[in-house]
């Protein structure tokens, strides 16, 4: 008999909801996450778009709530990174650092890192000036100018972070204008502490010790410049962290999970959801609706039926 019917890799929105609602459902459920509750929502100040909270809700608040849901259900929660998953005698055996775990059905909720420029200099300076985390790092620099590199929702947040912090910013963005949500570009753009550089990319990280600049390239002059900033914010994309099902499953271009409607993968009892699984919309909100979704589908797959849907 399997440790438990469900175990969840990541505890993030996806997974924290998927564990909820696979324990509600009267499954013996079991979480892992390395770092503990929250996934990439701990790097947002206040998270405005959660239905729910009109008032907007602390990123670091808002998975430590529903862990207590999950708990409260009755699902488990271990410290652990997933490294591997095996098929056997029609379970999934999960392994982690610590030990194996196997299970009936597995929800993989790992969710995505960030990106890096891959320029000179930024590895050296990674932690020590070069961030990508605007709520943990950005009251280091009250007062200062920083840049920030990225022309999406996660540039844009960032830099209503740092503003918030009283840091003043300049946005470097490749593409010719931002690609995020119109709130959020009309908020920085209406910013006196944010000046805005579109069709510009970092080339270098500059300083002796600590971080002092960045050498900037015009894409549409070639002219190249060096801006006097403190920090940089890094938000250019997310990696999915999937390297672990390599060797398990077909993943897209993108190195994320295809999955149908129902969350289910091309493998039998093994589900995805949230930033990890093809063609996320990448919010908070969208990841816990995926993690509910994936957690219906495995209970109905577990009690035998045909599809989700036919149950
Ligand atoms: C700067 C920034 C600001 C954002 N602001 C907002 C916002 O205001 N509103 C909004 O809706 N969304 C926002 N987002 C997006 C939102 O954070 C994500 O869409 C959401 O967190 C995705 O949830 P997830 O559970 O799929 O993945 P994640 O939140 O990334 O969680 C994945 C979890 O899996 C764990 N993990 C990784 N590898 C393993 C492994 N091998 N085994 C076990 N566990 C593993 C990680 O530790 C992590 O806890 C923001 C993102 C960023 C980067």
């Amino acid at each position: 008999m399997a440790d438990y019917d469900i175990v969840v890799a990541g505890g993030g929105p996806a997974g924290l909801t998927a564990a909820l609602f696979a324990a509600r459902q009267g499954r013996n459920t079991c979480l892992l996450d390395p770092l503990g509750a929250g996934g990439s929502i701990l790097n947002t100040g206040l998270v405005e778009d959660f239905p729910g909270f009109p008032e907007g809700v602390p990123g670091f608040d808002l998975g430590p709530r529903i862990q207590e849901q999950v708990a409260d259900a009755g699902g488990s929660f271990e410290v652990g990174a997933v490294v591997d998953l095996k098929r056997r005698d029609g379970e999934w055996l999960v392994v982690t650092e610590p030990r194996q775990i196997s299970a009936g059905a597995a929800i993989v909720a790992t969710g995505s890192r960030a990106r890096k420029l891959g320029i000179p200099r930024e590895e050296e300076f990674e932690g020590r000036g070069v961030s990508h985390c605007a709520t943990c790092d950005g009251p280091f620099f009250r007062d200062k100018l920083v840049a920030v590199v990225g022309g999406g929702d996660s540039a844009l947040l960032e830099t209503i972070e740092l503003e918030r912090l009283g840091v003043r910013s300049v946005i470097v963005n490749a593409r010719e204008s931002f690609c995020g949500q119109e709130t959020y570009i009309r908020r920085v753009s209406a910013s006196a502490l944010v000046e805005v550089r579109h069709q510009t990319t970092v080339e270098e990280i500059l300083g002796k010790g600590h971080l002092d600049g960045i050498r900037v390239r015009d894409l549409a002059t070639e002219a190249s410049a060096v801006l006097d900033v403190s920090g940089v914010f890094v938000q250019v994309g997310r990696i999915p962290n999937t390297e672990f099902l390599a060797d398990v499953i077909d993943l897209d271009e993108q190195g994320c999970i295809p999955t149908d409607i129902w969350m289910t993968s091309e493998l039998p009892g093994l589900f995805a959801a949230g930033d990890v699984r093809s063609n996320s919309a990448a919010q908070a909100i969208t990841a816990a609706g995926d993690g509910a979704t994936a957690a219906v589908a495995a209970h109905r797959y577990l009690a035998g039926s045909a599809s989700p849907s036919a149950a």
